[in-house]
C-alpha cells in the first residue's frame, strides 16, 4: 500500500466542513475561521510505550490522540473545528489503521471535527495531532485570569485512568464494574468542550487536567498569580473509582494522592468568581458534565491542601513529568 493509498482509504473521512476550503490531498489546508472569531491552536503526540501501551486498542488511541487536544481547545473556551494528524507506523497494518481511524473519525463526528491533513511517515508509533478551534476575539478563557476569592470548580471525577493505569502496571484484576468504566475512563476520555465554552460566561480561569489536579493546578495557580487552598474530602471520586481503590489495598489518603496526581483525567479546573458559583454548577448539571467545589483560591502564593479535621496534607510528587527521573 503506497502512503497515498493509506491516507485515501484511512483518512479522507469524517465530517467535511463548509469552513474548509481545501482540505487533505493539497499541499496545504486551507481554512476560514469566522469573521470575529481568534484561532485556538493546540497539539500533542502520544508515543507507544509512553502515553499508551503499544498493545492497546487501536481505536482507543485513535479516540485518545484527538480527545487530548479537544480537552486543550476546551480548556480555552474554544470551539472545535479541524484537526491534522502527523502519524508515525513501523508498518501499515490494515487492521490497526482501521481501528484507528474507527476511534478518530467516531470522536471528530461527535463534534464536528473535520480532518484537513497531516503527515504519515515510517518509525516507532506516534501520533501527533494538532486541533484548531476558535473563539470570539478576545474572549479565550487563559490561565491566567483567576483571583483570590475564585471558588476553584472540577468537572466529572478523577483518578479513574491512574487507578486503571496501577491495576494494569501490577497485573491486578479489578471487579468487572469498576474495571469496565475505569478503563473507559484511561482509554476513552471526554473533552468538555460543551463546559469549556459555557464557562467563557462564567468563568475566570480555566486548564484541563492532563497531568495530574496537583500539577495542573499549580500552572494555574502560577499563571494567575495567586495560591489555592484545596479540601480533600470535597475531591470528586466515583464508586468506580472507590471500588477498585479497596481492591488494589489503597486507603483513603493513598486514594486521594492518586486523584492529585495520577493524571489522564481531561477534566477541567475552574476558577469561578463565587456571584456566579450557581451558573456554573446549572451549566455543570444541564450539559451532563456536573463540577464539584473543591476549594478556593488566595492571595497568598502556594498550594494547600486540607484535611476535613484542617490538617495539612502533603503530596511528594505533583504530578507526571517526563523529564524527571521516574520513582
Ligand atoms: P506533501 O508531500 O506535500 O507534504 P504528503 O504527501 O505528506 O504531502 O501528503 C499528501 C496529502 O495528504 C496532504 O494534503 C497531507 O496533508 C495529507 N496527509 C498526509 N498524511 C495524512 C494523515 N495521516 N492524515 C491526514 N492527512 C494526511
Ligand atoms: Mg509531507
Amino acid at each position: 500500500m503506497s502512503e497515498f493509498d493509506l491516507i485515501r482509504r484511512y483518512f479522507s473521512r469524517g465530517p467535511r466542513r463548509p469552513d474548509a476550503a481545501i482540505g487533505i490531498g493539497d499541499d496545504g489546508a486551507v481554512l476560514r475561521p469566522p469573521a470575529g472569531c481568534e484561532l485556538v491552536v493546540a497539539m500533542d503526540t502520544l508515543v507507544a510505550d509512553v502515553h499508551f501501551p503499544a498493545t492497546a486498542r487501536a481505536t482507543d488511541v485513535g479516540h485518545k490522540a484527538l480527545a487530548v487536544n479537544l480537552s486543550d481547545l476546551a480548556a480555552m473556551g474554544a470551539e472545535a473545528a479541524w484537526a491534522t494528524l502527523a502519524l508515525t507506523l513501523p508498518r501499515p497494518d490494515p487492521a490497526w489503521l482501521e481501528g484507528f481511524a474507527a476511534g478518530f473519525f467516531a470522536l471528530a463526528a461527535e463534534h464536528g471535527v473535520q480532518l484537513v491533513g497531516g503527515d504519515t511517515t515510517r518509525g516507532p508509533l506516534t501520533v501527533t495531532v494538532q486541533a484548531h478551534g476558535f473563539i470570539p476575539a478576545g474572549r479565550a478563557l487563559g490561565r491566567a485570569g483567576a483571583r483570590p476569592g475564585d471558588v476553584l470548580l472540577l468537572s466529572g471525577t478523577v483518578g479513574e485512568a491512574a487507578l486503571a493505569l496501577a491495576a494494569w502496571r501490577e497485573r491486578r484484576i479489578l471487579p468487572p464494574a469498576a474495571a469496565g468504566c475505569l478503563e473507559r475512563r484511561w482509554h476513552r476520555p471526554s473533552p468538555r468542550l460543551a463546559l469549556g465554552r459555557a464557562a467563557r460566561d462564567w468563568a475566570h480561569a480555566a486548564i484541563d487536567v492532563s497531568d495530574g489536579v496537583a500539577a495542573d493546578l499549580a500552572h494555574l495557580l502560577e499563571a494567575s498569580g495567586v495560591g489555592a487552598r484545596l479540601e480533600l474530602a470535597r475531591l470528586p471520586l466515583s464508586a468506580a473509582a472507590r471500588a477498585a481503590a479497596a481492591e488494589l489495598g489503597l486507603g483513603q489518603e493513598a486514594l486521594w494522592r492518586l486523584a492529585l496526581s495520577g493524571g489522564d483525567d481531561y477534566e477541567l479546573l475552574l476558577a469561578v468568581p463565587p456571584k456566579r458559583l450557581e451558573e456554573a454548577l446549572a451549566a455543570g448539571r444541564a450539559l451532563g458534565c456536573p463540577c464539584t467545589p473543591i476549594g478556593a483560591l488566595s492571595a497568598a502564593p502556594g498550594l494547600q491542601l486540607q484535611r476535613k479535621d484542617g490538617t495539612a496534607f502533603s503530596l511528594a510528587s505533583p504530578g507526571y513529568d517526563h523529564f524527571r527521573e521516574r520513582q
